[in-house]
């Protein structure tokens, strides 16, 4: 019951054992290719039979078959933990949830058991000589035995039917000739390999890449994306390419619609799967699509390439070169019609990939700038994404450029930053750049035409002001009237902070906060730095006072008197700047007990 819940439609079974074995013959051609002592499989293919008397189901492929080991590593794992992830993920109420967990733990193999008692996986490895009884109830248990010999290597999978209930309208009988016929028409004609039923080979075998786009139906998009893949959610968006000219190839690639749990942490992973004159010659190669868009799966195919399997020699190929070239500027076209004609699905796009995405601007110095004007932002003013040319237009006559601050992954702490108090106070919408990428981005621009460089302004740096000409004269003025009042406490302040400041200075921008840190570079900056080895020297900021605020009035006062308390006041606003930095002050402990005490004051204790 909890299965069925999960898969809506029971006949997807057979698509996935199918599916199964059409890797397992594509994992032997790749096999023979690279090792010239195997023979080449004579007669490739998937056959599928039916026995009424015995009420089973089988589907048999010469594929590369499984060892010993492969048998407790794929199947007895997921018969054991897919059990207990099945249930979690059936119970689930979250259906993202429940499609990720069905898709990690690639419970393909365990869906036979929606429509199966028991499954025995007869199987012979390709060089092996040792032929393997598989057999599992479905129920958490497996058992492993010897077989006797398989003529060839492969997998025969043979499924034990489950009675359906008599009183069960939707029931369907698996064992019936018309049922399955349509089963295999519907989900696996695509399949590369014949797929053999009644001594007739049953699906046409053309690859969806090379008919024409009108043909397509979306649903043979998402099974074609669903047998590539084995995600179990839908793609959010195809993109079908079709060059012709010095270079021909054809391309089907997919935008998944989350990203896989080991896509940021693993730069190396993705890919799209290579054919040559619609033979499968490898799947994740890299080499076709940069880094930055390794989200994108599908399929490249290309009569003009060799058929050489090394990727070493196709990685240097001038033509792998061309359709690299191309077919990213055809993501970028697709991509930009997609934000001007369904924003929704972008956004969507955008906050599954956005951050990788994002990384070819640094990487790839000549498309940075397909890459900005694509790439959407949070900012000061609403909680809507917004494009640059989007700011742009709403940007006010004075503005030079478009206000950014980078800052750490919790958009709530960046929206909170005192360096933006100066530019909101003023009603200027400033970008919130909350991705990791975002900082290393804008502390150079360089690499960028100096004319998008100077369009990017960085409120963090200390050139660049809400204020005009005349706000800053006199906001110098008032420096120079206070300076007076102002050099006793910057006097302790420097001596408490001397490795820490280069300066400390009255504000007359800031708004609500006491405090603020400027200059040097920024907190997140700096631990990048330092974990590559790059910070000989801290870097040295400046501590902004509020001149306006009461805090910092007291202070002034208490400095002037010699007050012993200032020490921790101004350690303790030095440490509130350094929070809103996204930063832990040095002295954790010791900031405690100071706040600690300021409690115990406030409480009258
Ligand atoms: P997935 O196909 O998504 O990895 P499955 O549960 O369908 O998950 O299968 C688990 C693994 O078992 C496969 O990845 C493959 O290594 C192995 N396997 C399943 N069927 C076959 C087969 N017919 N031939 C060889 N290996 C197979």
């Amino acid at each position: 019951m909890m299965i069925s819940s999960v898969y809506s439609n029971k006949d997807i079974f057979l698509r996935e054992i199918i599916s199964n074995a059409s890797d397992a013959l594509d994992k032997r051609r790749i096999e023979t290719l690279k090792n010239s002592e195997l023979a080449e499989n004579a007669h490739p293919e998937i056959k599928i039979e039916i026995n009424s008397d015995s009420k089973t189901l089988s589907v048999s492929d010469n594929g590369i078959g499984m060892s010993r080991d492969d048998l407790i590593n794929y199947l007895g794992t997921i018969a054991k933990s897919g059990t207990k992830e099945f249930l979690k993920a059936a119970k689930s109420e979250n259906d993202e949830a429940k499609q990720e967990l069905i898709g990690q733990f690639g419970v393909g193999f365990y869906s036979v058991f929606m429509v199966a008692d028991k499954v025995e996986v007869i199987t012979r490895k390709l060089g092996g000589s040792e032929t393997y009884k598989f057999t599992s109830g479905g129920d958490g248990s497996y058992t492993i035995e010897d077989a006797p010999q398989r003529d060839e290597c492969g997998t025969t999978v043979t499924l034990f039917m489950r009675e359906s209930k008599a009183d069960d309208p939707e029931a369907k009988n698996y064992l019936e000739e018309w049922t399955i016929r349509g089963i295999i028409e519907k989900y696996s004609d695509f399949i590369s390999w014949p797929v053999v039923f009644k001594d007739k080979t049953i699906n046409s075998q053309k690859a969806i890449w090379q008919r024409p786009e009108s043909e397509i139906t979306e649903d043979e998009y998402k099974e074609f994306y669903r047998h590539l893949t084995h995600d179990w959610q839908e793609p959010l968006t195809h993109i079908k390419i079709n060059a012709e000219g010095s270079t021909n190839f054809k391309g089907l690639l997919f935008i998944p619609s989350y990203a896989p749990f080991d896509l940021f942490m693993n730069p190396e992973s993705g890919g799209v799967s290579l054919y040559i004159n619609r033979v499968f010659i490898m799947n994740d190669f890299k080499d076709l699509i940069p880094g930055y868009m390794r989200f994108i799966r599908g399929v490249i195919d290309s009569e003009d390439l060799p058929l050489n399997i090394s990727r070493e020699i196709l990685q240097d190929d001038p033509i792998i070169r061309v359709i690299r070239r191309s077919t990213q500027r055809k993501i970028f076209n697709e991509l930009k019609k997609l934000l001007e004609k369904d924003r929704e699905t972008y956004i969507k796009f955008w906050i599954a990939f956005g951050k990788i995405f994002k990384e070819g601007i640094i990487q790839d110095r000549e498309h940075y700038k397909n890459i900005l004007d694509i790439s959407l932002f949070r900012t000061t003013n609403s909680d809507e994404w917004t494009t640059l040319a989007e700011y742009e237009a709403r940007m006010k006559p004075e503005q030079e450029g478009i206000y950014c601050l980078a800052g750490r992954d919790n958009l709530t702490a960046l929206k909170s930053s005192p360096k933006l108090e100066p530019f909101v106070s003023k009603g200027y919408e400033v970008l919130l750049m909350n991705d990791p990428v975002d900082e290393v981005i804008l502390s150079d621009l360089r690499f960028m035409q100096p004319d998008d460089a100077k369009k990017l302004l960085n409120i963090a740096n200390s050139d660049v002001s809400a204020q005009t000409e005349d706000e800053k004269k006199a906001d110098e003025e008032k420096t120079k009237a206070l300076e007076k009042d102002f050099e006793p406490l910057k006097k302790i302040a420097m001596e408490i902070f001397a490795d820490k400041l280069e300066d400390v200075r009255p504000s007359f921008t800031l708004t609500s906060s006491p405090v603020c840190l400027s200059g040097g570079m920024s907190f997140q900056m700096e631990s990048i730095m330092r974990s590559v080895g790059q910070l000989p020297t801290p870097p040295k900021r400046i501590l902004e006072l509020n001149a306006e605020h009461p805090i910092v009035k007291k202070l002034l006062a208490m400095a002037k008197d010699g007050s012993e308390k200032i020490s921790d006041m101004l350690k303790t606003l030095y440490d509130q700047s350094i929070i809103l930095e996204g930063a832990a002050p040095d002295d954790p402990a010791d900031f405690a007990r100071r706040v600690n005490e300021l409690m115990s004051l406030a409480l009258g204790e």
